[in-house]
C-alpha cells in the first residue's frame, strides 16, 4: 500500500457575495416603489432623507393582529403603545381601527389626549408620573397601571384630594424563562411584593380598588411559550386578588413585546420563516387564558404591541453622497442618513435595497451615515450594485422606534409622509429648519 501524500492546507481568500462553494449569490432586491408610488418622485418632492410609511402595510398587520385575537377571546381589548411611534396620523389610524392609547408619560398622556382619545381610554404606565400628570389621568378616568409603592401613596392621596374611590392595577414582573427578566418594572410577584402592594391597595381604607394586573415581559420575544408561562402565572395571582383580596378585578394587560419581521445582529435566522406569528403568540395566550379560567368567564385581555404592528409599514430613503475605498481596499458609501435617524440600527442588520438596477456588478460596502462620529454605520457590510454619488437605497423596515427615539444632532431631522390606503401622499411631519431648533433658545 502507498503512503499517502501530504496535501499543504492552504487559505483561500472567498469573496463574499461572489459564487462559491459557501454562499449562492443573492444580490439585494431593487424596490423602486412602495404601494405603487415610485420613491424617486417622493425624494425630489420631499428631499433626501426621506421616512416613508404605507398605511396599507399597517392595515393588514392590525387585521391579521385582530383577527389572531379576536377569533380567540372575544374580549380583547388593543391599545397602541405611543412611544413606538406617535406621530399622530399613525396613531389615528390605530385609533381609526378601534385601539385605545397606551402612553409612558405625561407627555404621551397629553398627546393621546390632544388626537381625541378620551381618559377613560388610555392606559397610563411608566415608572415616573409626575403628581399633577396622574392627578389629571386619574380624574379623566385612565387606566393607572402603579409601577412602584411612592405612587401608590400618590394614587391615595388623589384618592383624598378628589374625594372618591379610585381605581388601579399594578405592573408585575416575573420568570417566564426568558433572561434577563425585567424586573425593574413594577412588582415582583416570586419575590411577594407583588401580592405586598396589592396588599396596600386593598386596605387602603376604601381609598383604591384594585381592578386590573399588568405585565410587559420584554420587547422582541422569539418564545410565544414565555406569553403562556406569564399568562398562566399572571391569571394565578388575578385570581388571588379577586378571591382571597376581594378586588373587583376586570382584566389582566400582558403588555407588547411580539416580534417584526427584522434580523436581530448575530443572530444567524434564516429570515422571517423563524419568527412567531400572531396567531402562534394569540395561541400561547388565549389557551392559557381558558384553562386557568375554565369553566368561569375569563377576564378582559388587554394588549399593547408597538413594534410587531408597525415596524414593516416603515421606511427610510436615503442618497449616496460620496463614495471612497478605505485603506483595507473596501469600499464605503457615505449616506445622508445615520444612527441619529436608525436608533433600532443598534440592534437590527436592516435590510438594504437600492431603488434602481444601478448596475450589473456587484460589491460589498460598508455603508456609512452623514455624522462626524466614527459610530456612525448604518450596516457592517452588505452587497449592492455599484452606485455613485446622488444614487439612491431604501432601509427597511424602520417603522418601530426610529422615528420617537431620532436625534437631531448634527443633521435636521427629515420629513415623513404616508402613503394612504386611497394613494393619497399625506405629509405628516415637515424637514426641521435651522430656525426651529434657534427658536427654543432663549436670546439674552
Ligand atoms: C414599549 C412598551 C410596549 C410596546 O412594546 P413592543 O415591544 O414595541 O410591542 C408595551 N407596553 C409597555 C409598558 C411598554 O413600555
Amino acid at each position: 500500500m502507498s503512503k499517502k501524500v501530504y496535501l499543504r492546507p492552504s487559505i483561500k481568500k472567498q469573496h463574499l457575495g461572489a459564487a462559491n462553494k459557501f454562499a449562492g449569490f443573492h444580490p439585494p432586491e431593487t424596490v423602486s416603489s412602495i404601494d405603487g408610488i415610485l420613491v424617486e418622485d417622493l425624494l425630489n418632492k420631499y428631499g433626501s432623507p426621506l421616512f416613508i410609511f404605507s398605511e396599507t402595510t399597517i392595515r393588514k398587520k392590525i387585521a391579521a393582529y385582530k383577527q389572531a385575537f379576536e377569533s380567540r377571546y372575544p374580549m380583547f381589548q388593543p391599545t397602541w403603545s405611543y412611544k413606538t411611534n406617535y406621530l399622530n396620523d399613525i396613531c389615528k389610524v390605530f385609533h381609526k381601527e378601534g385601539f385605545w392609547a397606551e402612553t409612558v408619560s405625561a407627555f404621551e398622556y397629553e398627546k393621546a389626549r390632544k388626537n381625541g382619545i378620551p381618559g377613560n381610554r388610555i392606559i397610563f404606565n411608566g415608572p415616573y408620573k409626575p403628581y399633577e400628570a396622574l392627578k389629571l389621568a386619574v380624574s379623566e378616568g385612565a387606566r393607572i397601571h402603579a409601577d412602584h409603592l411612592d405612587e401608590i401613596k400618590d394614587l391615595m392621596k388623589i384618592a383624598d384630594e378628589l374625594g372618591r374611590k379610585v381605581d388601579v392595577s399594578i405592573r408585575i414582573s416575573m420568570d417566564t424563562g426568558s433572561y434577563p427578566t425585567w424586573s425593574r418594572f413594577g412588582f415582583n410577584l416570586e419575590s411577594g411584593h407583588a401580592l405586598e402592594a396589592a396588599t396596600k391597595i386593598a386596605e387602603s381604607g376604601g381609598k383604591l380598588n384594585l381592578t386590573g394586573v399588568h405585565s410587559h415581559i420584554g420587547t422582541f420575544m422569539l418564545e410565544p411559550s414565555a406569553y403562556k408561562k406569564a399568562a398562566l402565572q399572571i391569571s394565578k395571582f388575578y385570581k388571588v386578588l379577586r378571591d382571597d383580596l376581594r378586588q373587583p378585578m376586570q382584566y389582566i394587560d400582558l403588555g407588547g413585546g411580539f416580534v417584526s419581521a427584522n434580523k436581530l445582529k448575530n443572530i444567524y435566522q434564516s429570515g422571517a420563516s423563524l419568527l412567531p406569528s400572531f396567531d402562534q403568540y394569540a395561541e400561547a395566550i388565549c389557551s392559557a387564558l381558558y384553562d386557568a379560567f375554565s369553566p368561569e368567564e375569563p377576564p378582559s385581555l388587554f394588549l399593547e404591541s408597538g413594534r410587531a404592528l408597525v415596524d414593516e409599514s416603515g421606511f427610510l430613503a436615503s442618497t449616496v453622497v460620496g463614495t471612497k475605498t478605505l485603506p483595507t481596499g473596501r469600499r464605503a458609501l457615505i449616506l445622508d442618513a445615520g444612527v441619529n435617524l436608525l436608533y433600532t440600527s443598534t440592534w437590527y442588520d436592516l435590510n438594504i435595497s437600492p431603488i434602481k438596477d444601478y448596475s450589473k456588478d456587484f460589491e460589498e460596502v460598508i455603508l456609512y451615515g452623514p455624522l462626524c462620529m466614527n459610530i456612525d454605520i448604518v450596516r457592517e457590510t452588505c452587497i449592492l450594485p455599484n452606485m455613485a454619488r446622488g444614487e439612491s437605497l431604501l432601509i427597511h423596515p424602520v417603522g418601530a422606534y426610529n422615528v420617537t427615539q431620532w436625534m437631531q444632532f448634527i443633521e435636521m431631522r427629515p420629513a415623513v409622509v404616508l402613503i394612504q390606503t386611497n394613494g393619497q401622499i399625506k405629509q405628516m411631519r415637515r424637514r426641521e429648519t435651522t430656525d426651529d431648533i434657534n427658536a427654543m433658545e432663549v436670546e439674552s
